[in-house]
């Protein structure tokens, strides 16, 4: 049996198939540690969308092979999609890499840990786990991502994923029910749901929907936060929007990349809309839920993208007012139409435009935030705030990892608690505020209103 550690990088999805390798190898009796100067076999779980994702990958690796030539490490592998999309190639330019197990391989992991070669990467797909798949869940405890579906069926033309992680599917709902009851009874007090496009949840079954099986999730007592990421604009029906709703653990928080506003630009990305289209959309979202905190992606730089294009979708962005929004500027993949279309459009010019998009941004994110003070928000506590000698944590308008922050200067709490906060200030991305009296900070009762 090998003493394990495991650096896992890249999105959520990436993550979650990080703490399915971990229960798989703990199951199979060999020692997870944390740190990877104690483990003798390391797995780098990688990604691979972007440019700057494959860089980050390749030095996590050559970084972590010194650990080889120190001795205590006998085993590094490179797992995740660097490996699934590049496996072949890599084996020759990484010698330092000692096995490779791409997202399909995942359920192999113990046989490549205990030394077994997998053949080269076996074109797009991905293992999906089940609610009977070990899994050692990441910190922190009281905050989860449910995995809904894996692999993708759009075409954005931009986008290496469906290469990687190959076509949609999705984990049958009663599957999906029997770990989120799981994770409920655990006392978990937020579970995020995750997928490439969890708005295209179930269509891949034929007899299944997002709305439908947060319809059968609602059947689960839960007093916690139960959010929804990574939609698609094409597919926010009516009928998903009553869900979000009316659904009682469901948070008004609507995480959906639009990429861009410019209509030519959307047409070659292979993405719907148009200004109007989109602004219809968020009205729509804005209608259903009232309170609801709006996230966005924008894709800039994208080849053939001209100075009136991007000045069309600043005219967009500064009409939408977003509570949150994040930017990617182009980057050029191989096996992706976008790699061989005219106009390619210079990376310094993308560099250039992303950051006036997140320039524009901030004093509407900052108006967003300010609107929120002399409210109240429940808080996720979830770190002690040094500066304040109080707590920091997240209100249901921030999702893990990529949002803002509420710091409650006056508070003595736990992480992993909720308290009822008066919001006394807001800033670009965070708030400050304090608990209100008489509120002491509250475990979730887990199973129990
Ligand atoms: S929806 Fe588009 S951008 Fe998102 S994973 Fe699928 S192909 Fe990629």
């Amino acid at each position: 049996m090998s003493k394990v550690a495991l650096v896992s990088l890249g999105c959520a999805k990436n993550l979650v198939d990080s703490e399915v390798m971990l229960g798989l190898l703990a199951e199979a009796g060999h020692t997870i540690v944390e740190e990877v100067t104690e483990a003798e076999t390391i797995i780098v779980n990688t990604c691979a969308f972007i440019e700057p994702a494959k860089e980050e990958a390749i030095e996590a690796l050559l970084e972590l092979s010194d650990l080889k030539a120190q001795g205590t490490c006998r085993r590094l592998i490179c797992a995740g999609c660097l490996a699934q999309r590049y496996s072949t190639d890599l084996r020759l330019e990484l010698p330092e890499v000692d096995a490779f197990a791409g997202t399909d391989a995942i359920q192999e992991i113990v046989a490549v840990v205990e030394g077994r070669e997998l053949a080269g990467c076996r074109g797009a797909g991905s293992f999906l786990y089940s609610s009977a798949t070990p899994r050692l869940r990441a910190a922190p405890q009281w905050s989860a991502y449910l995995k809904i579906a894996e692999g993708c069926d759009h075409e954005c033309t931009f986008c290496a994923i469906p290469a990687i992680r190959g076509p949609q599917q999705s984990r049958p709902p009663a599957d999906i029910l029997a770990e989120y009851r799981a994770l409920v009874a655990e006392g978990v007090c937020e579970v995020n749901l995750i997928a490439q496009d969890t708005s295209a949840y179930g269509r891949d079954l034929g007899n299944a929907s997002l709305e439908g099986l947060l319809r059968q999730l609602d059947t689960v007592e839960f007093d916690g936060w139960l959010r929804v990421l990574y939609m698609h604009p094409a597919h926010i029906t009516p009928g998903l929007l009553a869900a979000l709703a009316e659904v009682s653990a469901v948070v008004p928080y609507v995480d959906i990349p639009l990429q861009h506003a410019a209509p030519s630009l959307l047409e070659a990305m292979g993405r719907p809309g148009s200004p109007e289209s989109h602004l219809d959309l968020l009205q729509r979202i804005r209608e259903a839920l009232p309170a609801v905190a709006i996230r966005t992606t924008f894709l800039v730089g994208f080849p053939g993208e001209t100075e009136e294009d991007f000045d069309l979708l600043c005219d967009f962005v500064t009409e939408a007012r977003f509570d949150r929004l994040a930017c990617f500027a182009f980057s050029r993949e191989e096996d992706t139409p976008a790699h061989d279309l005219p106009a390619q459009v210079a990376a310094e010019v993308a560099r250039e435009r992303l950051d006036r998009l997140m320039e524009l941004q901030e004093p509407i994110s900052l108006a967003r935030n300010t609107e929120l003070v002399g409210g109240r928000l429940r808080v996720l506590l979830e770190d002690f705030d040094p500066p304040t000698g109080g707590m920091k944590g997240r209100s249901y308008r921030d999702a893990p990892e990529v949002d803002g922050e509420v710091i409650v200067g006056d508070c003595r709490g736990d992480p992993g608690d909720f308290v009822e906060v008066l919001i006394t200030a807001g800033e670009v991305h965070d708030l400050r505020g304090q608990v209100v009296r008489g509120q002491a900070p509250r475990k979730l009762q887990s199973a129990t209103r």
